[in-house]
C-alpha cells in the first residue's frame, strides 16, 4: 500500500517509510492512495468472527505485504489483549467502553499496534529510532506503556506541565527503562509544535532517526478503526443503524471512524463533541474556520484548537463541505455542563468521565433533535479513575481504583522542564 503526503509536495512512501517518518518532508500528514471496501461477506458473517480476525481484515490493505501476514497476525493477537464492551445505558444508548487496556484510555490500541510495527521493522537495523511525542494527557501514557521495553526504540514525551491530572503524569513519568518525560512550560499546542519543528529540523540527521507517536502516524491512527466494527458485531442483531459520537481533541479517532465508514460499515452519522475548544464545532456551524487560542478544561485530553486529524476527514469527504456536514455534526460543552451531564449519567447508574461525558451531551442533543431512532454509541475513551481531581466527589466516592492504576501511585515523578524547542533540542543532541 502507498501513502501519499495530504500537502501533495512529497513522494508516495510505503508503509514501512510513512509509520517510520510520521510525518512527510513537506509536513503533509500521510493518507492511503487507496481505500478498498470490505466484502459484504465479510458484514454478513462479522457476528462469527473473532475480534482478532475482524481486526486483521480490516488493516490487511492497509499494511499490504510489508509484514508477513502470521507476523501481523500475531501482533494483533498481543495488541488486543483486552475487551471492549458495548454497554447499555438507557433505551437505544451505548457506552463504547474503550478504557480497558493498561493505561485505561483508548489509545492503548494505537499505541501498542505502532509500538510492535516500528519494532518489526527495526529488527534489521542497528540504531534505535526515537519516538518523539507531544501528549494533552492520555498519549503520553499509552505510548510509554505500549512502547516500554521494545528493543531499538527510545521514547520522549513532551506534556504542558500541571495540564494533565496526576494519574496521566504518573504513567508517563515513572516508567524508566527507554522512556524519558520532558515537562514543558506551556499548552499541548506548544508542544505539538515543537514536535513538528524537530521533524523539520536538519540538525538531526545521523544522531537522531526521529518519528512520532502521535495519531497523526498512521500505525497509531489506523487500529482506531478496530472497534467500530467489534460494536457493529456486537449490535447488529437489533438491526437499527448506528450513530457514534466521538468525544474529540485531534480529530484521530472519529477519523478512524469514518475510515470504518469508508470501508463500508453501516454507520448512518458521526457526532463529534468538544469541549470549550470548539474549532470544529463552529466550523461546522458556520463554515469559518478559526483557530482560537487554546483553553484548558476538565477534558483535557480534548484541549486542541487546531486538531491535526482534520485535514484526513476532509479528506475522506472529498473537501467537500456539503458532503462533511451531512455525514458529522459537532456539539461543544462547558465544564459546567460536562459536569451536570456526570451527574445525569451517575443517576442512571453510569460513572462516566468527563470525555465520555460529552460524548453523551452530544449524543442526546443530535438524536433528540432530529427525533432519530437509531442506535446512539458514544465512546467512553477513558476510565474515569484517570480524571479523579476533576470528577464531583460524590461521584469519585464510588469509583474503584483498578490495579493497573493503583500500582503506579507510590512511584515517583521523573522529569525533565523546558521551555521552549531550544530546550528540547538540547535534550535531543546530547
Ligand atoms: C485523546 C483523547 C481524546 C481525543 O481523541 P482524538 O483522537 O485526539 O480526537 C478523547 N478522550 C480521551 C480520554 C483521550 O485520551
Amino acid at each position: 500500500m502507498e501513502y501519499y503526503s495530504l500537502n501533495k509536495k512529497s513522494k508516495n512512501v510505503s508503509f514501512e517509510d510513512a509509520v517510520i517518518k510520521g510525518l512527510a518532508p513537506d509536513r503533509g500528514l500521510y493518507f492511503p492512495s487507496e481505500i478498498t471496501p470490505l466484502n459484504s461477506s465479510f458484514f454478513e458473517s462479522i457476528e462469527t468472527m473473532s475480534n482478532h480476525d475482524i481486526a486483521y481484515h480490516v488493516i490487511e490493505q492497509f499494511v499490504g505485504n510489508e509484514i508477513p501476514k502470521d507476523d501481523l497476525k500475531a501482533i494483533i493477537k498481543d495488541v488486543l489483549n483486552f475487551d471492549f464492551p458495548v454497554v447499555n445505558v438507557e433505551d437505544n444508548i451505548h457506552a463504547l467502553e474503550l478504557y480497558h487496556g493498561p493505561t485505561m484510555a483508548f489509545k492503548d490500541v494505537g499505541a501498542r499496534f505502532m509500538a510492535r510495527c516500528l519494532a518489526h521493522f527495526n529488527k534489521q537495523k542497528q540504531n534505535p529510532v526515537t519516538v518523539l511525542v507531544a501528549t494533552s494527557g492520555d498519549t503520553g501514557g499509552a505510548v510509554a506503556s505500549g512502547f516500554l521495553g521494545v528493543k531499538g526504540v527510545d521514547v520522549v514525551i513532551l506534556y504542558p506541565s500541571g495540564k494533565v491530572s496526576d494519574i496521566q503524569e504518573k504513567q508517563l513519568t515513572t516508567l524508566g527503562q527507554n522512556i524519558k518525560a520532558l515537562e514543558v512550560n506551556g499548552t499541548f499546542d506548544d508542544c505539538q509544535d515543537m514536535v513538528k519543528e524537530a521533524f523539520l529540523d536538519q540538525d538531526y540527521k545521523g544522531v537522531r532517526a526521529l518519528t512520532s507517536a502521535n495519531s497523526i502516524n498512521i500505525a497509531r491512527w489506523l487500529p482506531q478503526m478496530f472497534y467500530f466494527f467489534f460494536t457493529y458485531k456486537q449490535l447488529k442483531k437489533h438491526n437499527k443503524s448506528l450513530v457514534f459520537s466521538v468525544p474529540s481533541g485531534n480529530y484521530g479517532n472519529i477519523c478512524a471512524g469514518i475510515m470504518a465508514q469508508k470501508l463500508g460499515l453501516p454507520i448512518q452519522h458521526f457526532i463529534a463533541g468538544t469541549n470549550k475548544n470548539n474549532t470544529v464545532p463552529n466550523y461546522l456551524n458556520t463554515g469559518e474556520y478559526v483557530i482560537n487560542k487554546t483553553v484548558a478544561t476538565i477534558s483535557n485530553a480534548m484541549d486542541v484548537s487546531n486538531p491535526s486529524n482534520f485535514i484526513r476527514i476532509e479528506a475522506l469527504y472529498n473537501n467537500n463541505f456539503e458532503l462533511l456536514k451531512e455525514n458529522l455534526t459537532g456539539f461543544s460543552y462547558t465544564d459546567e455542563e460536562t459536569i451536570e451531564t456526570l451527574h445525569e449519567l451517575n443517576q442512571k447508574g453510569y460513572i462516566a468521565d468527563p470525555h465520555g461525558a460529552i460524548g453523551y451531551a452530544a449524543l442526546k442533543a443530535y438524536l433528540s433533535k432530529q427525533n432519530n431512532t437509531a442506535q446512539g454509541v458514544f465512546l467512553e475513551t477513558a476510565h474515569p479513575i484517570k480524571f479523579l481531581d476533576v470528577m464531583p466527589k460524590d461521584i469519585s466516592k464510588n469509583i474503584e481504583m483498578p490495579q493497573q492504576i493503583a500500582v503506579l501511585m507510590d512511584r515517583k515523578k521523573e522529569s525533565l522542564k523546558i521551555n521552549n524547542y531550544a530546550g528540547l533540542k538540547t535534550f535531543l543532541l546530547k
